[in-house]
């Protein structure tokens, strides 16, 4: 995966005067923490669970990245992850490296005091990592922001100090930002309605949603109360369509008493099987689960005219060929979901002044970050006859490599310093 992630950075420097020493450092991660997270089960036995913890690059900052509970994490995967959160923090221009954090599980195997003590002990195991001037994560698949004011509370245990700017995605009681719990999919829905012109959609248009969590459900709400028609929308279990349009509240409310599929039977909605949500007909098509769920053996299926990324990840080297050949338009991952980071980055900023803004200070701000640098990848996109994902990774290479030059200038200016 990351040789893989890696083939775009290497294409984007194609467009740069870059030197060999920005490859040098991002090449590979800085460093990558791996633990064993033993835990007591309610019955009394005990059990364990691999984990990691990934600074890919710190060049701009303490590093940022989530925490995901899933049985497919492995190092490839965190360490895939923690470089596109490099990528995505320069982008947006925020004081951030990347990082990601994983345990190899399934949370529905666990009670809630199971969860909350493999929480606690994540922690334990990854304090020297973590901190509010090192590396600072937050919610991701299958964590929430429960799993993070349980992890926060352990930090604060440790250091002993309580310390809210180590970990954002917080409940708002305990120190978490307004507006963070839909950040990511606000964030893309500001990007995708200040493009909406240029890339030819109007409210009204219908809308394809893969996965239904929190990046899934709160896009299908905020599109939904835009005029667009939610069309069909898939989670873990399967999927529902409809070419009506499906009511956003019932799915909502179906998915928490386990799946969007109970909904199936009403109202004209039928099944979908969850593999042929790339294929219904549509302009927009969300990818809001998974990885490489677009993939050479299924891009050609693909009818929607523009692709929202807000999962991680979700379409492949060669899915991209595919679909730029069909010239499907892709909002890329490190550009449409950078809102959750950028409100992550606002909690953090709130929790070092010891401050809290209100929701229209925070959804203004982030408005203004997702049109200023989507204009920017718009812009390099169009002068240099590129893909946006192309786009967006020479914008974001170009801050990154500036700033590996200024840091190597300051290091050989050090070197070079008469001694005394
Ligand atoms: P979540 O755990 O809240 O939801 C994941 C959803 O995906 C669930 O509805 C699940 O049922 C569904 N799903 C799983 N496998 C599926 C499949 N094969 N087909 C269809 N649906 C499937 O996770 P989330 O926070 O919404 O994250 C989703 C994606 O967005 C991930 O790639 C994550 O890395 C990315 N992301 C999330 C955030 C954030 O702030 N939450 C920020 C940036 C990126």
């Amino acid at each position: 995966m990351l040789h893989q992630a890696l083939s775009r950075l290497y294409e984007a420097a194609g467009h740069l005067d870059i030197t060999a020493d920005v490859f040098e450092k991002l090449k590979s991660p800085r460093e990558t923490t791996q633990a064993r997270l033993v835990i007591r089960m309610d019955d009394g036995a005990s059990k364990s669970y691999p984990a990691w913890r990934c600074r890919y690059d710190d060049t701009l900052g303490p590093t940022k990245g989530g925490i995901r509970f899933h049985p497919d994490v492995s190092i490839d995967e965190v360490e895939t992850l923690a470089f596109l959160m490099t990528m995505k923090c320069a982008l947006i221009n925020l004081p951030f490296g990347g990082a990601k954090g994983g345990v190899q599980m399934d949370i529905h195997n666990l009670s809630a005091t199971e969860q909350e003590r493999l929480a606690r002990r994540y922690v334990q195991c990854f304090a020297k990592v973590i901190g509010p001037n090192r590396d600072i994560p937050a919610p991701d698949l299958y964590t929430n922001s429960t799993i993070m004011a349980w992890m926060a509370d352990e930090y604060a245990a440790i250091v002993g100090e309580v310390t809210p700017a180590v970990i954002t995605g917080k409940p708002i009681a305990l120190g978490g930002s307004l507006g963070r719990e839909d950040a990511t999919a606000r964030g893309g829905y500001y990007l995708l309605l200040h493009q909406a012109q240029k890339l030819g959609l109007r409210p009204g248009a219908r809308v394809a949603i893969q996965g239904f969590g929190n990046a899934g459900k709160h896009i299908a709400q905020l599109l939904g109360a835009a005029g667009f028609k939610i069309v069909a929308v898939t989670d873990s279990k399967g999927g529902v369509q409809c070419s009506s349009g499906l009511d956003v509240d019932k799915l909502i409310s179906a998915k928490r008493q386990g799946s969007v599929t109970s909904l199936a039977g009403s109202d004209g909605v039928c099944t979908l099987p969850a593999d042929e949500l790339v294929s219904v007909d549509c302009e927009l098509l969300v990818l809001a689960a998974l990885e490489d769920m677009v993939h050479a053996g299924n891009a050609a299926r693909v009818k929607a005219h523009v692709i929202l990324e807000l999962a991680n990840a979700p379409i492949t080297p060669e899915a991209d060929k595919i679909l730029n050949a069909k010239s499907i338009v892709v909002l890329p991952d490190i550009l449409a979901n950078a809102g959750g980071v950028t409100v992550s980055y606002f909690e953090w900023v709130q929790n070092r002044q010891g401050d809290s803004w209100p929701i229209e200070q925070v959804h203004a701000r982030l408005k203004t970050k997702m049109e200023q640098e989507g204009d920017a990848v718009w812009t390099l996109a169009q002068e240099k006859g590129i893909t946006l994902r192309s786009a967006a990774y020479v914008h974001a290479l170009s801050r990154l490599a500036g700033a590996i030059g200024a840091q190597d200038m300051q290091h050989f200016l050090i070197a070079e310093a008469p001694k005394r």
